[in-house]
């Protein structure tokens, strides 16, 4: 008995995020949409309307709220579209490349800490080929490489988050680590990805003023993921006998540019050693 006992708490105990229950398969890499929720300076923030008051009906209780807010802001995709006039609409991407994805996550928090302005810091090809060296896996072709600076820690102060020099200005200096036009251009060449995400407000460092990344990105009509949550839990919870993925399902707004997104992660077994360099 006793050791049934044992034999049961041991396995509650050592409960994994990637195991088989229903309940603890996935990790959610979305914030919640509140007053909280970080857009660009000038963006319409999120709005919850709730008109009306409740109403108590014969055996209900009825309530229904009207929402609005910039496509741009919170966990959201940009659609190839935004920085592409002949890209894919949000809803013109198609669901191979947003379910069951295959997914490289690397983590730079330390590099970025470690660099003279972590506000700055750009991520470049150098960084990404120490990761499959280190791990031993290259980045699935067709797949998504999510991105983990650290500067998740900072939200949802948005003036941190964002490296907003003056808040009362709208055309604020922002400051927070992004990825380079060199590391977009061999993703695309190199890699053949789906698609990116970044725990920052932009794929492109905070200081730029061209946008490269997004430009080259969006001409190969590769989405990107910002304000990606949670990335440090996956980390965590990373285990090495089976593969990541995601799902990825961004509001379908017919001719978006871009749109809130709900992103999954979870493992799946029996791929972990196809990929191996
Ligand atoms: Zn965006």
């Amino acid at each position: 008995m006793l050791l049934i006992f044992l034999t049961i708490f041991a396995s509650a105990s050592s409960y994994h995020l990637y195991d088989r229950s229903r309940t603890q398969r996935y990790i959610d890499l979305s914030y919640k949409f509140d007053n909280e929720t970080i857009y660009f300076p000038g963006m319409k923030r999120f709005q919850l309307h709730k008109e009306g008051e409740r109403v108590q009906g014969p055996g209900y209780s009825y309530a229904a709220y009207t929402m609005s807010m910039a496509e741009h802001g919170g966990t959201h995709l940009d659609a190839p579209f935004h920085f592409n006039d002949k890209g894919w609409t949000v809803d013109q991407i198609p669901q191979d490349s947003l379910i069951d994805v295959p997914t490289t996550l690397i983590d730079v928090s330390s590099a970025v800490k470690q660099s003279r302005r972590p506000s700055d810091f750009t991520l470049d090809v150098h960084h990404v080929i120490q990761h499959e060296i280190e791990s031993n896996q290259v980045i699935p072709f067709g797949g998504v490489l999510l991105i983990y600076t650290g500067w998740s820690k900072y939200w949802p102060d948005k003036i941190k988050y964002l490296g907003w020099d003056n808040s009362t200005d709208v055309k604020g200096t922002l400051n927070f680590p992004g990825i380079s036009a060199n590391l977009a251009n061999w993703l695309v060449n190199k890699r053949h990805i789906t698609g990116i995400g970044l725990d920052t407000a932009s794929i492109d460092p905070g200081n730029s003023k061209s946008f490269p990344a997004h430009a080259i990105l969006s001409k190969n009509q590769i989405y990107n993921l910002e304000n990606v949550a949670n990335l440090d839990s996956l980390l965590r919870a990373k285990r090495n006998d089976c593969a990541l993925h995601l799902f990825v399902m961004p509001l379908k707004v017919t001719g978006g540019t871009g749109a809130p997104a709900s992103i999954l992660a979870y493992c799946k077994e029996n791929e972990a050693s196809i990929l191996t360099l």
